[in-house]
């Protein structure tokens, strides 16, 4: 996951942005408290902006996957317990999947 620009690159060090390879997803850290956890769809800085974010389909493809239906028990105990192939916790899954 290649950042688009120096500016945002400088913010992620600094954890203002936080960049969740998993997911495919940047949002603001703690330092822009009133925006916390709010994902971001566009660079601030440049303006670029990201792909779509892949948290549904991260679900969507282990349901899948594992043939567990969403928000199931047995779904959420998996997804807990990290039942899933080590590929889910980065971003190989989607690399594969071309997504
Ligand atoms: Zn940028």
């Amino acid at each position: 996951m290649i950042n688009c620009c120096k500016d945002l690159e400088e913010k992620i060090k600094k954890n203002f942005v936080l960049k969740n390879i998993k997911y495919r997803e940047y949002s603001f850290g703690k330092f822009y408290k009133p925006f916390l956890s709010h994902v971001i769809q566009n660079c601030p800085w440049c303006g670029v902006k990201f792909k779509k974010d892949l948290r549904d389909e991260w679900f969507e493809t282990i349901s899948k996957e594992y043939n567990l239906v969403k928000d199931s028990s047995e779904f959420d105990y998996f997804i807990e317990n990290k039942m899933y192939a080590s590929e889910f916790n980065n971003d190989e899954w989607w690399i594969k999947r071309g997504l």
